[in-house]
């Protein structure tokens, strides 16, 4: 048998210390769990109140499907699965705990203790009085339930006031702050492990996110585009709608390929992605660009090929792991559900012109002549690479 909850109370705690701005915190923590509600088949009134929201589901629902909802949404730090009693009665509501106790626990053995808080200043018992009575009540009926005031493993909140309500579950949410309070940043998104972890970690500080793909047909095929887009749509679950841009990036490959030392392919090819996503990121008023890379990872990942990277673009370039190693990274990518996807095994347009023996220590200076045999044949691809972009929108 289940434990029938009536709704959950939301606790959220760094945005709790904006001073001023906390509004500001509060409302868009509500707004996104409003938009992630609304995707279900529900009814519910949402509210806030005194550094909590509660969320009173007056439909049926499963359960399952709101708290999973609910763990996706950033600023949000625990789900606590409530109970509502419309009487404001201790023998109705006292027996309603018990009940739930003992779906909940069985005969495991646990301690707890009893919080009350009463808001209703004209409901007939103390505080202190239903801790008391109540914690009795409990130890009567579960045998192998015992108190603990200092480090109980079960808070049994009850608080009283238009209704009474009834907690004493918390689920760890996702943490963070509220995703669109903190501006919005251009993440270049590959079909890789990495790339689809850093735009989860990003948007955990509250930024939005839109998306840059270069894909380079016919060397990447449809599917692999279709990669990028699945990885996107995952990654949307938890930072909200992501205008991905798909570049046909062929033509430039080719033509440093064709133009500038094999070794230095890569980091050339890397600063043009940049170039472009700087500009696209403009046009969407991002203030900057997220990459997944981490320092040492590949020749292009040390600190002479990140400094060579990024002398390419004015923006700054945020990267969420650089200091993760690549199991912390799968740790994380299995956790968002992003793996699964990321392994499939398509091609990506960085393997296929990748050079045997590329450089690990460009120099810049040496990076920027080789690229002066562009000059001339670049800029109308660019131009043409910008003019043809596809936008994708990508929702859940
Ligand atoms: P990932 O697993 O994210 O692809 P990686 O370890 O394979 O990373 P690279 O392929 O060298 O590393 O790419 C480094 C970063 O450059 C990626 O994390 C991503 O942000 C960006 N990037 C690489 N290729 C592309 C691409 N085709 N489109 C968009 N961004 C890309
Ligand atoms: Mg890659």
């Amino acid at each position: 048998m289940d434990i029938k909850y009536n709704g959950f109370l939301i606790k959220y705690a760094e945005i709790g210390l904006k001073g001023k701005n906390r509004h500001v915190f509060e409302d868009k923590l509500l707004s996104n769990i409003r938009i992630k509600l609304n995707s279900l088949d529900i009814e519910y009134n949402i509210r806030k109140d005194q550094g909590r929201i509660y969320i009173e589901i007056t439909s049926a629902f499963s359960y399952d499907e709101v708290v999973s909802k609910l763990a996706q949404v950033f600023g949000i730090v625990g789900i606590c699965p409530m109970i509502e009693i419309e009487e404001k009665d201790y023998e109705v509501f006292s027996d309603r705990v018990v009940e739930a106790l003992k779906i909940y626990k069985g005969d495991n053995s646990f301690t707890f203790k009893v919080e009350t808080k009463r808001g209703d200043k004209l409901f007939y018992m103390s505080s202190m009085e239903v801790n008391a009575e109540l914690g009795g009540k409990i130890l009567d009926n579960l045998p192998n339930s015992k108190v603990d005031v200092k480090n109980p493993e079960l808070m049994i909140h009850i608080e009283i006031r238009d209704k009474v309500y009834v907690y004493f579950q918390v689920i760890k949410g996702a943490g963070g702050m509220p995703v669109g309070t903190n501006g919005k940043a251009m993440l270049l998104l590959s079909g890789g492990i990495d790339s689809p972890v850093a735009g989860y970690m990003i948007s955990k500080r509250g930024v939005n996110i839109d998306a840059i793909y270069f894909h380079a047909p016919p060397y990447t095929s449809e599917r692999a585009k279709q990669k990028v887009v699945d990885l996107a749509k995952i990654v949307s679950k938890y930072c909200g709608t992501i205008n991905l841009h798909v570049i046909n990036f062929t033509e430039i490959q080719m033509a440093i390929y064709e133009n500038c030392p094999h070794d230095e392919l890569t980091i050339i090819m890397r600063r043009y992605m940049m170039k472009l996503a700087e500009h696209f990121a403009r046009e969407n008023k991002c203030l900057g660009l997220v990459t997944g890379e981490s320092i040492g990872q590949v020749a292009s990942q040390t600190m002479k090929s990140l400094y060579a990277t990024d002398m390419a673009t004015s923006l700054p370039v945020y990267r969420p792991l650089i200091g993760m190693d690549k199991q912390e990274i799968i740790d994380y990518s299995l956790k968002i559900g992003t793996y699964e996807t990321s392994i499939l095994p398509y091609e990506d347009c960085c393997t296929i012109f990748v050079a045997k023996h590329p450089v690990t220590k460009p120099y810049l200076k040496t990076i920027e002549k080789s690229e002066k045999n562009l000059d001339g044949i670049i800029e109308d691809m660019i131009q043409k690479a910008i003019d043809e972009c596809e936008i994708i929108k990508v929702n859940e």
